[in-house]
């Protein structure tokens, strides 16, 4: 747990969050600025400031198999993940998230 970090704080419940998913490992929750009809993140309960950080390989198992678990609840088979690693790359909270976006047609390159 990081101190400071709003998504460790979700993770450990600290702020009020509606989850749309939770296991041992992980959470999925609503993006508060979403981009897309359906737009969530998964972010596992350890800290890892970037996917640069993570060197337990079952933790990416950990987060990606719950994307494809989170997808079917809420009923959606097609879908955008993102994952966003460094400042210039466009992350701007530093615990490591998957975003998962859907409903909406998405452009190739991402921009
Ligand atoms: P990134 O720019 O890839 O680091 O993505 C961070 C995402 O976290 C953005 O899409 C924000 O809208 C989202 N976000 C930041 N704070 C919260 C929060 N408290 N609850 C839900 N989403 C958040
Ligand atoms: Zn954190």
């Amino acid at each position: 747990m990081s101190l400071d970090c709003i998504f460790c704080k979700i993770a450990n419940k600290e702020i009020n969050t509606n989850l749309i998913y939770e296991d041992e490992n992980v959470v999925a929750f609503n993006d508060l600025n979403p981009q897309a009809p359906t737009h969530f993140l998964v972010i596992p309960k350890k800290h890892y400031a970037s996917l640069n950080e993570i060197n337990e390989k079952g933790e990416f198992e950990n987060i990606f198999s719950a994307v494809p678990k989170v997808c079917a609840k809420l009923g959606i088979k097609e879908y955008r993940t993102v994952v966003n690693t460094g400042a210039s790359a466009g992350q701007t909270v530093f615990h490591i998230h998957v975003h998962v976006m859907a409903g909406r047609e998405f452009g190739w390159p991402a921009g």
